[in-house]
């Protein structure tokens, strides 16, 4: 059934309800989307929203391009230029999105609504609460920093994450800086106060580290030329080295340079305790250890949000650390609600788990045998639901299947050779060590936010038409291909017009060539013409003039 809603655009009526009225209305599918971070906002700029009545709840009536919030932190990037409104996106949209800038605190899955508490104002009640129903939810709420329970940390440390409200807002940073010059503090005062301590080895806080030091020897230097000396940058690392996600070349290449540029770095040191004045840390070799500070940046992990530690506690799911989902994003355990980004993980099913279904699938005949030709039928099924299976290949330079089994057996035979269950078993018996956690990046919450809204825009085709190709395990059939997570490299900005990136494929590059890379990469990424404008235009202002130290 198609009708003209009051938009005067066509909209879709669930065709299985029969008997509807030309008078009425045609009820559109609820779908309430739950934040505005990278995995909700990819999401909302696919999703056909004239197929469906779409609410969004965030706390944020902006999405921030993550990437360069370390570059807006040193003045090398303006706030605005990476913060992108959500009006903005929501106004090139068809149909009519209903914005809530609220908070979520509960998720009702058994009634199949959220409860919001708003930013803005208060209703009537004086609350500010309100409900939203939904026939579909997405929760895409992302992650908090983790703090570990380290005592002081939490009182005395900023958090990258929250530094653009804190920019926006205009508050003390840069300020204390410029308090440091004053004549009235002695020098070992002024030492403290310069001395910047980021606590996190991990690509944010190499970045954050590397864009400081840019910032104080390039710009610092020229307003203050005797504070240079003065400031000092520490990087601490509870682990061996930092940047241990990438190779072991552009890991070494950091230390390197951040040696040359008398960054501090402290790897293994584990900080315990943080107060206004000092932060405590432990070495194995050296002890307990308490350092003087000025300004502590945290960048040591992600937490769990309450909202979703509640819910999981309401689904079966306590004791996670983030929301457990199929590999279409269907969080385990309950009807109609998917989970992207930072604030889910796919369970990955195991090949070796679901080894009999496959062997049943493939065996037609029934014979409990199957031959080699037999197996490569549903082996496009196999590679699709098993990403490890893929990867595993690509480790051992596998071209199919049938090297699997070579490898496998001591007499391996030809395409007619039979195999029985155990056999296959072994053949497969190595595949499920490449499962691997896909990262909390904003890659990977973008492609699922896409993948999703896909789906979404499908739905409708494949209601009507739910013979979709065919699918192993369960009902048997799948009307989606599983979600796929494509890699396209990773960027470490070490500062100084350098940066490492690391391509699929283990290229890799260290330099002022892949700073180019990095300054096209994210120029192109960027959510709109307008922010891309700002974006690249701070850049350049930042070439001809340096950066707006000003602030
Ligand atoms: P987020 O982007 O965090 O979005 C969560 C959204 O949910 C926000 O809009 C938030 O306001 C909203 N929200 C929170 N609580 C609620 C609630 N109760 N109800 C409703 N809405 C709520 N990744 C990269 O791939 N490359 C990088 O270079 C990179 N650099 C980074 C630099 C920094 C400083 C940080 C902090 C992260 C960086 N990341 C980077 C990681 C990347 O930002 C995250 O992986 C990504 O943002 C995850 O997307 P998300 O949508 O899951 O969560
Ligand atoms: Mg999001
Ligand atoms: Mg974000
Ligand atoms: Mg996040
Ligand atoms: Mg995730």
């Amino acid at each position: 059934v198609f009708a003209v809603s009051g938009g005067g655009l066509v909209a879709y009526a669930d065709s299985k309800s029969d008997g509807y009225e030309s008078s009425q209305v045609p009820t559109k599918k609820k779908v309430v989307v739950l934040g505005t971070g990278w995995a909700g906002m990819s999401f909302l700029k696919t999703v056909d929203s004239s197929l469906y009545d779409v609410q969004v709840v965030s706390p944020r009536n902006y999405f921030a391009f993550t990437p360069l919030l370390p570059s807006v932190t040193c003045g090398t990037v303006e706030p605005r230029s990476i913060a992108e409104p959500i009006r903005n996106i929501i106004r090139k949209k068809k149909g009519d999105i209903k914005f809530w800038e609220a908070e979520c605190f509960k998720i009702d899955a058994k009634s199949k609504k959220v409860h919001c508490r708003s930013n803005v104002g208060t209703n009537l009640d004086g609350t500010g609460e309100f409900e939203v129903e939904y026939d579909y939810l997405v929760i895409a709420v992302g992650a908090r920093p983790n703090t570990f329970n380290t005592p002081g940390v939490a009182e005395n440390c900023h958090f990258l994450k929250q530094i653009l409200h804190i920019f926006v807002q205009e508050i003390e940073d840069a300020q204390r800086i410029q308090k440091a010059a004053l004549p009235n503090l002695n020098e070992e005062e002024r030492r403290k106060t310069l001395h910047f301590i980021v606590i996190g080895g991990g690509p944010t806080g190499v970045e954050f580290a590397a864009e400081l030091h840019d910032f104080v020897t390039e710009d610092l230097a020229k307003l203050y030329p005797n504070i240079q000396d003065l400031v000092k940058i520490s990087l601490i690392e509870a682990g061996g080295h930092i940047l241990t996600m990438f190779d072991k070349r552009i890991t070494e290449f950091a230390e390197d340079k951040f040696q040359r540029d008398g960054i501090d770095v402290k790897t293994n040191f584990k900080v315990v305790k943080v107060s206004d004045k000092a932060i405590t840390m432990t070495n194995p070799s050296t002890g307990e250890i308490s350092v003087p500070y000025g300004m502590a940046v945290w960048s040591a992990g992600i937490g769990t949000r309450p909202i979703i530690l509640d819910f999981m506690k309401e689904i079966g799911q306590a004791g996670r650390r983030v929301l457990a989902t199929d590999e279409w994003l269907r969080v385990l355990g309950c009807n109609d609600v998917y989970a992207l980004g930072d604030c889910g993980t796919i369970n990955q099913r195991k090949v070796l788990e679901d080894v009999s279904a496959i062997f049943q699938k493939a065996d037609r005949k029934n014979s409990g045998k199957l031959t080699v030709k037999e197996l490569k039928v549903v082996f496009d099924d196999i590679f699709e639901r098993y990403p490890q299976l893929e990867l595993y290949l690509k480790s051992k330079h596998m071209k199919d299947v049938s090297d699997l089994l070579k490898d496998s057996d001591s007499n391996p035979g030809t395409e007619s050779i039979e195999l029985d269950i155990e056999r296959l078993k072994k053949a497969l018996s190595n595949v499920d060590s490449q499962v691997k956690m896909l990262p909390p990046t904003a890659q990977v919450a973008a492609q699922q936010g896409t993948y999703l809204a896909q789906c979404f825009n499908k739905m409708k085709e494949r209601d009507e038409n739910p013979e979709g190709p065919p699918r192993i395990r369960e009902t048997g059939r799948h009307r989606f291909r599983p979600f796929r997570y494509r890699h396209l490299g990773q960027f470490a900005p070490l500062g100084g017009e350098q940066t490492a990136a690391q391509l699929p494929g283990d290229w890799i590059s260290i330099g002022h060539s892949s700073q180019w890379l990095w300054y096209s990469v994210y120029a192109s990424k960027q959510v709109s013409w307008r922010t891309r404008f700002l974006v690249v235009s701070d850049w350049m202002r930042r070439f001809i003039f340096g950066r707006d130290s000003s602030r």
